[in-house]
């Protein structure tokens, strides 16, 4: 099967990858624009300030119990709302991809996992104002039982072959065929996150 790190929805490379901003996070002055390093790019016309606008980091977990993978459907003010995709979220700043991994889990499906691999790495482009990289990981329940939160409005367990209610990310589809296909095994986490 084919491998496939790069989604698109939109022509991503026709735009900066970034929709305007008009006021300076810095010191609230109105934004112009520079060219720096090949790039327009919005800078405050009083302090300098360049805003950089980078994809967002991300993970997923495909959290596999009896054979079977956990989705959740999503809120009715996320992305994509009403659809499913993997328990997923966006790494805070102060926050290792593993932490943020067992937090998002814990904040959406209730359970507690035991992170076994990363499966693989996502570029998503997904509109013009949310670009993701996103690190996918292999995981088993450790304990709880499944209970919808934070974005997501309810949480079952799926075969993974399908049938699959409808899908939030080509993404997740892809992972969840390749899955399938091969039961990838992964490369191996941190031993301090391990267990
Ligand atoms: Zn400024």
């Amino acid at each position: 099967m084919k491998i496939k790190q790069v989604f698109t929805t939109y022509d991503f490379c026709d735009n900066g990858g970034c929709k305007a901003i008009k006021y300076c996070p810095s010191c609230g002055s109105p934004f112009s624009y520079c060219n720096d390093h090949h790039r327009i790019r919005p800078q405050c016309l009083q302090c300098g300030f360049i805003y950089y606008k980078n994809p967002a980091p991300a993970v997923s977990v495909l959290i596999i119990e009896n054979q079977h993978v956990l989705l959740g459907k999503r809120g009715p003010d996320s992305f994509a709302a009403g659809k499913w995709c993997l328990p997923c979220g966006y790494i805070e700043y102060n926050e290792a991809f593993l932490t943020a991994a067992l937090r998002e889990v814990k904040e959406e499906t209730g359970l507690t996992i035991a992170i076994q691999s990363i499966i693989n790495v996502n570029s998503n482009f997904l509109s013009e104002n949310l670009h993701a990289i996103v690190v996918v990981l292999l995981a088993k329940v450790a304990a709880g039982i499944p209970a919808a939160g934070d974005d997501l409005v309810e949480v079952a367990w799926f075969d993974p072959a399908g049938p699959l209610p409808e899908m939030a990310f080509a993404a997740d589809e892809d992972i969840l065929k390749r899955y399938c296909a091969q039961k990838i095994a992964g490369l191996p986490i941190d031993d301090d996150f391990r267990r």
